[in-house]
């Protein structure tokens, strides 16, 4: 290999290796994965379907694509599946482009779209306005939680009344009247951020009452709900989308199910939406991620998994309930899934997140409902899903949570500058005197000594 390369490689996996990863997207795939990742099966070319390519050669890679379907079919219990997206975000980009008419289109006038904001929880790619696919080809009206959360703060913590593991923080009201307002064609709703369960059966009512599309992006929970422990949309979505990459433990990849009610909707559903990744949006598939994806859907049905996605669960309300009993302010006060997201209220994201980094743990700055800005946000989101694939169980999250309110406390000072050209500035001498800080080190020596007794796979 490149020397070069390989030294980064090197460098990665060490990194890897010391530190505690609570980014709740990212996970550690198996070996076959991996090794199918990196397989000959990259050299194909295999553009079309099974049984109807463009190129000669594809006799295996099409058993290999119809075994991934066939699992996602039972996994799942849907009957349509397409393997082929590169990635969540092209995978709901293709949804969108089968399902409405964009803008400018020859057939009429531009759909709309509706889903939660970024800072509720809600992805860019579901109608972000002005910067991203969704938001620029089609009408998109979003809603978000800021109300709700506001209301929530405003109240005695913990209060019974407004206990939002009663029902979430999404005002469905609102969403029907959004909805019904601006005639919406589509409903997206998945979460990257809300770290409690969405209400699948009140947003397809929703989409029942007004003939909407229900599409579920299901890319963070999609492990969890293989593993059973995390609410399924298929009886009531008609599309759901996923990454294979976060809870499921799989390459860098996507999928689209259409579900049975999604065909009884529209019986063409299917081929639409196969037609529009290909040849809509995309040219061949990646028939090395394919593979892994039959992989890692073969992994997911088995018992250890739903051990692992029990766990997965288990361990994040551990490290919330630590967190809590450490004063620290979570949205939804808690989790009922994988993620948490701390709202940090006068300390920035940004300086928490370099702080645990120096500590060697490793999260994400996030933003939390009514947040301004994205770049320079008030929270920081964490997961569990990548400590519980190395076997940390609840007395490292008791640890790892003993550490975090630790580094919070020794940055509960540290102020971002009102003004925005002083922040980068800000931001680096910070992270310059905070690389030499004794605490933060002697924490980061103290992670390395745990992630030793808990190998990557
Ligand atoms: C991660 C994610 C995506 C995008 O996936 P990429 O593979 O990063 O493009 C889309 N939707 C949701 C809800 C996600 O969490």
């Amino acid at each position: 290999m490149d020397k070069k390369i390989a030294q980064l490689l090197a460098s990665e996996e060490k990194r890897q290796k010391e530190t505690i990863t609570l980014i709740p997207s990212e996970n550690y795939a198996s070996a076959s994965v991996g090794r199918l990742v990196g397989s000959v099966l990259g050299n194909k070319y295999s553009e079309g379907y099974a049984n109807r390519r463009y190129y000669q050669g594809n006799k295996y890679i099409d058993s290999i694509e119809q075994l991934a379907i066939t699992r996602a079919k039972s996994l799942f219990g849907v009957p349509h599946a397409n393997v082929q997206p590169y990635s969540g975000s092209p995978a709901n980009s293709a949804v969108l482009m089968a399902l409405l008419e964009p803008c400018g289109s020859a057939q009429g006038k531009v759909n709309t779209i509706v889903g939660m904001n970024l800072s509720s929880g809600g992805h860019l790619t579901h109608g972000h306005p002005d910067i991203t696919f969704s938001g620029k080809f089609f009408k998109s009206v979003q809603f978000g939680i800021e109300e709700q959360y506001k209301k929530l703060q405003s109240d005695s913590v913990g209060s019974e009344t407004h206990d939002p593991l009663r029902g979430g923080l999404i005002d469905y009201d609102m969403v029907s009247g959004i909805v019904e307002a601006n005639s919406a064609k589509l409903i997206i709703i998945g979460s990257t951020a809300y770290p409690l369960i969405l209400n699948w059966q009140k947003f397809a009512e929703i989409a029942d009452s007004y003939g909407c599309y229900l599409v579920a992006d299901i890319s963070h929970v999609a492990g969890l709900i293989a593993a059973g422990v995390y609410p399924s949309p298929v009886k009531y979505a008609h599309v759901m989308t996923t990454t294979t990459h976060k809870t499921l433990r799989g390459p860098r990849g996507a999928m689209i199910m259409v579900t049975a009610k999604g065909l009884v909707k529209d019986p063409e559903m299917g081929s639409k939406i196969d037609r529009a990744v290909f040849p809509g949006l995309q040219g061949g598939p990646h028939d090395n991620t394919t593979a892994a994806i039959a992989q890692c859907l073969a992994e997911a049905e088995t018992p250890a998994f739903r051990k692992y996605g029990k766990q997965v669960v288990e361990n994040a309300r551990v490290l919330a309930e630590e967190l809590v009993s450490g004063s620290l302010k979570l949205v939804g006060n808690g989790t009922e899934s994988h993620l948490i997201l701390v709202d940090l209220q006068k300390v920035s994201g940004n300086v928490a997140a370099e702080a645990l980094e120096i500590a060697g743990i490793t999260v994400n700055r996030n933003s939390v409902p009514g947040d301004k800005s994205p770049f320079y946000p008030s929270g920081i989101r964490l997961g569990t899903p990548a400590v519980t694939t190395r076997g940390m169980g609840k007395r490292e999250m008791k640890q790892i949570a003993g550490w975090i309110l630790e580094v919070l406390e020794i940055i509960k000072d540290e102020r971002l500058p009102e003004e925005s050209k002083k922040r980068s500035d800000f931001i680096k001498s910070f992270v310059r005197r905070a690389s030499v800080n004794k605490r933060l080190l002697t924490i980061a020596k103290e992670v390395r000594t745990l992630c030793k007794r808990y190998p990557v796979p």
